[in-house]
């Protein structure tokens, strides 16, 4: 079974948010002091999730990102991943993490099935880190990704946000480092999603900019033209080492996008810039059949006509999109709940 939305685009991808809670506090996601944070019997159990994942996959996801909040905070992860790894339909199955907890859980989450791994890495300098995230923790991440490597897995990426002034003298380096460590480093322009309360139009560094930065440093990028409805344009350095550039701020690709996104309670977004959701922990709970479930999504998928991040880009005046008293009164609006 498969469903287009309105504007012909398939679901493909799902990703799970399996927890809203981060050990980070980066200053572009969650700058604030304190947060509201979602009930604890309202995240969803395992075998809560596995249901409605399998309901995504009879309507043609095949492809899964776990993320969150931070996904290896969420105890006993390696058993769900055991789970959705033995579902025939899934293709993919990957995480994105901040790799701070990495070190000790690469190897079980290998054996466990998982396919791929992302790990999030904004900076080499260990105090930068800290600046900007609010922990000495760049160490142990450093340590994640060497035991990602070790425990086998193919794919590895490496997703940078990129904020001037912050880390943009840092694109070279990280080019060079993700050669080094077999990874293909991905630069992310950054959004003013829900949360990112200290953005602000000047401290984007534009996909055409770090192109050119990039191009400074090792000659021409060659395009690798594919079809592909993955959010990064990737490129090819003279040396042959492959490079991404995702553009959600200056070159939106709203028209390809084929993801939903499920919060850890359960609550299905259309869009990063959703600001309403579609509740699915209750039906479940209130024991809805597996059909009346799956109506429910088909429905709220084929009248999806979102298209947030080519929206903000009409925005003239633009700043932050979710004032914080609105934040600190639904936790859905923020991207540690929605998973990026
Ligand atoms: N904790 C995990 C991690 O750090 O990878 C997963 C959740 S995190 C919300 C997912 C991704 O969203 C990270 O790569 C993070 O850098 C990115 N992200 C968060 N806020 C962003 C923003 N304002 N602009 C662009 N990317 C952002």
């Amino acid at each position: 079974m498969s469903v287009l939305d309105t504007r012909g685009r398939p679901l493909r991808s799902l990703r799970l948010s399996v927890t809203d809670r981060c050990n980070l506090r980066c200053h572009y996601c969650m700058p604030e002091e304190d947060y509201l944070w979602l009930p604890r019997e309202d995240v969803l159990t395992f075998e809560e999730t596995s249901r409605i994942v399998d309901l995504f996959g009879t309507l043609g996801v095949d492809r899964l990102r776990l993320t969150g909040g931070e996904p290896l905070l969420r105890r006993d992860l390696p058993r769900l991943v055991a789970d959705l790894a033995r579902k025939p339909w899934v293709r993919d199955l990957a995480i994105t993490s901040n790799g701070v907890l990495m070190a000790s859980a690469a190897a079980e989450l290998k054996q466990a099935g998982l396919h791929r791994v992302t790990i999030s890495l904004d900076t080499l300098h260990r105090d930068r880190f800290e600046r900007l995230t609010r922990m000495d923790a760049l160490p142990a991440v450093l340590a994640g990704i060497e035991a990602v490597r070790r425990a086998g897995f193919p794919g590895l990426k490496l997703d940078t946000v990129v904020i001037r002034g912050e880390n943009d003298d840092e694109l070279a380096d990280l080019v060079r480092f993700a050669g080094e460590a077999d990874a293909e480093v991905r630069f992310i322009e950054y959004m003013d999603v829900g949360g990112a309360t200290a953005w602000r139009p000047e401290a984007v560094v534009s996909r055409r900019e770090m192109i050119a930065t990039i191009e400074d440093a090792f000659g021409a990028l060659a395009p690798i033209v594919e079809d592909s409805s993955a959010p990064a344009a990737r490129f090819r350095l003279p040396s042959g080492q492959v490079v991404g550039v995702i553009s959600s701020t200056t070159e939106p690709f709203c028209r390809t996008c084929d993801r939903a996104r499920l919060t850890a309670d359960g609550v299905l977004l259309l869009c990063l810039y959703a600001q309403h959701g579609t509740d699915l922990r209750r039906p479940l709970r209130a024991a809805a059949s597996e059909e009346t479930l799956l109506n429910l999504i088909q429905a709220v998928w084929a009248g999806r006509a979102d298209r947030g991040a080519e929206e903000r880009l009409g925005v003239r005046e633009r700043g932050s999109y979710i004032p914080v008293n609105v934040l600190r009164r639904d936790a859905h609006l923020e991207m540690h709940t929605r998973g990026g």
